[in-house]
């Protein structure tokens, strides 16, 4: 499929969808959704994904961006699933090194915990065994002195040591976008803003489905062999409209925070204990911010009641922060942007009254009698696995209903996301030697870490309108160039796209990215055909909702 123009590739798309016989549809534009597309079209088979708002707009773009083997799974005696983990962390690191990057973590221990350091210790040894020689790096064991040395802004008072230990992390957003335009460039037919509303059934098994273009109001009969329901917290919703039974959800909601790193003063992502309940939360490094989460507390108003930062999720947080980095003193006027997602789990029996810290984790995959393949639950981290077993399903389902054509194995495992083949250091020296793009080093190594080798991509931009070199937002390196590549080559259509999951200037920075909203418009204009009053509604629009959540938590 053409993805090299923003309005030209979803034209092209539309079309297809109508006029095409798929193999496999895929409903949700998630990590899943994306990882499901990606490995089918890498064995061969034709293949469409619809997407009822934008890509990774769902869950995955809220997570805690962690690719990590999951200590706390250990701690509750989930081998198998910390192992799985491990194994796909290392396996991201080589396909995508510019967006799966070691991180060093502490984990102080307290008086007072019944988590003790030789526990710790045993845990973590576990951690790195079952990483094996693919571990980032060995964990150690720190005294309280070495602890004050590594991060000064920990409370000492009562401190017994901690143990570091290193795991990964990703932009999620940018993870969903790259593994969608690699399933693009191999043939697949991608499409945002197209909702599924229905099935089209032949002698009771699933034909197709019928779609609505959430732009243009038209309405699509597209005709797959094999339907894939990827569509995260909505999945038992999906799967209603296949018949009653199917997945069933418990939705719970994780609120994350940011706040400028220099207030709290961590290196390291540092591993807390909640204050209120002891739940596991982190403090994660994010350039000069750092990332505080997450909540874990039911949602019972359904996946179509979005999930907000509230000013008791913004309390629950800041006092765990503020009682661990004393000097943080952070209040919620501190905190510079936050976003709240929804984890789809697998409700259990409803004679286990669990937390929703305890309902599990692991995914499930279903098939339904009509050959509706739906999977809930899941970690971003096991998403190219995950994907694998369910493709393994539609092939063996294709092959049943009498297919006799050849298909390819999985390619996954080894075939690089596009950005992901050179290390993004190689790439910005060789960019910033070449020199003459009037950007400083920081900024090219900044959208080198980000695009990897798509880089140059987005330097061409500033060869042909220089004033593309400039930035969004004064104090951050994301540069107007990424705006433009972001619409004519990542499929983002308003604002939100571009500054939230295609930048994440308006995470870090939410007052700033509604400053930029004006300019930014103008960029997105002159390539979407927005006249100025569109532009002006569209910036107007993005500012009144940044105001809006700001209010919500003060
Ligand atoms: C707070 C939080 C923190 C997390 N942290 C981590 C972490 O650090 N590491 C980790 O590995 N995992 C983490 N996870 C889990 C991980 O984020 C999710 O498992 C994963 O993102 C789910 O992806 P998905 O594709 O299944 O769902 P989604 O990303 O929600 O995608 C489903 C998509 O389907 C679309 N859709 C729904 N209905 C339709 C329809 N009818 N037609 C068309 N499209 C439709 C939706 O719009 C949505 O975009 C976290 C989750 C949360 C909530």
């Amino acid at each position: 499929m053409r993805c090299d123009n923003g309005a030209g590739w979803r034209a092209d798309a539309l079309a297809a969808l109508g006029r095409e016989q798929f193999d496999l549809l895929v409903v949700g534009g998630g990590i899943n959704g994306a990882g499901i597309a990606r490995d089918a079209v890498l064995r061969g088979l034709k293949v469409a994904v619809v997407e009822q708002g934008d890509f990774a707009s769902g869950t995955s773009s809220r997570s805690s961006k962690l690719i990590h083997g999951g200590l706390r799974y250990l701690e509750q005696g989930n081998v198998k699933l910390v192992w799985e983990s491990a194994r796909e962390r290392e396996r991201l690191r080589r396909l995508a090194p510019h967006l799966v990057r070691p991180m060093r973590f502490v984990y102080p221990l307290y008086r007072g915990s019944k988590l003790r350091p030789w526990m710790l210790n045993a845990g973590l040894w576990g951690y790195d065994l079952l990483a094996g020689i693919r571990s980032v790096k060995r964990h150690r064991m720190l005294r309280p002195a070495a602890v004050q040395k590594v991060e000064p802004a920990l409370r000492m008072e009562g401190l017994r040591g901690a143990g570091e230990y290193w795991d990964c992390w990703t932009n999620d957003a940018r993870l969903v976008v790259e593994t969608m335009l690699s399933a693009a460039q191999a043939g697949a037919v991608i499409v945002s803003r197209v909702r599924a509303v229905g099935f089209i059934k032949e002698g009771g098994r699933i034909a197709g489905a019928r779609l609505v273009d959430g732009v243009g109001g038209a309405e699509i009969t597209c005709r797959a062999r094999a339907v894939v329901n990827a569509a995260g917290p909505w999945a038992h919703k999906v799967s209603e409209l296949d018949g009653p039974g199917g997945v069933r959800l418990r939705l719970t909601k994780g609120v994350h925070v940011i706040v400028p790193r220099s207030r709290v003063g961590n290196d390291a992502a540092l591993v807390l204990h909640a204050r209120r309940d002891r739940r596991v939360m982190f403090v994660i490094p994010w350039g000069t911010h750092a990332l505080i989460g997450t909540t874990d507390t039911d949602h019972p108003g359904g996946p179509d009641v979005p999930p907000r930062v509230e000013a008791d999720d913004v309390a629950y947080l800041l006092e765990t922060v503020n009682y661990y980095c004393p000097a943080a003193a952070l209040r919620p006027s501190d905190v510079v942007g936050g976003y709240a997602g929804l984890r789809p789990l697998i409700a259990p029996p409803e004679s286990e009254a669990l937390s929703p810290s305890a309902v599990s984790r692991e995914e499930e995959i279903h098939t339904a009698a009509s050959g509706l393949i739906s999977m809930a639950g899941g970690k971003l981290t096991t998403f190219r696995l995950v994907s694998e077993q369910i493709v393994d399903r539609v092939v063996a389902a294709l092959r049943a209903a009498g297919d006799s054509r050849t298909f390819g194995p999985c390619r996954t495992v080894d075939t690089p996301l596009p950005g992901g083949r050179v290390d993004p250091a190689i790439l910005a020296d060789r960019a910033i030697a070449q020199n003459g793009h009037r950007m400083s080093g920081p900024v090219i190594a900044h959208l080198a870490a980000r695009y990897g080798e798509r880089l140059a991509d987005v330097l061409s931009h500033v060869q042909q309108d220089s004033s593309l070199a400039a930035p969004v937002v004064p104090t951050e390196p994301d540069a107007r160039a990424e705006v433009a590549h972001a619409v004519e080559h990542e499929f983002a259509m308003t604002l939100e796209d571009v500054l939230i999951r295609r930048t994440q200037l308006g995470l870090v920075d939410a007052s700033g990215s509604a400053m930029a909203a004006p300019e930014v418009a103008r960029v997105m204009a002159t390539r979407l055909g927005w006249d100025e009053a569109t532009a002006a509604r569209e910036a107007a629009a993005y500012a009144a909702a940044v105001a809006s959540d700001r209010e919500r938590w003060g």
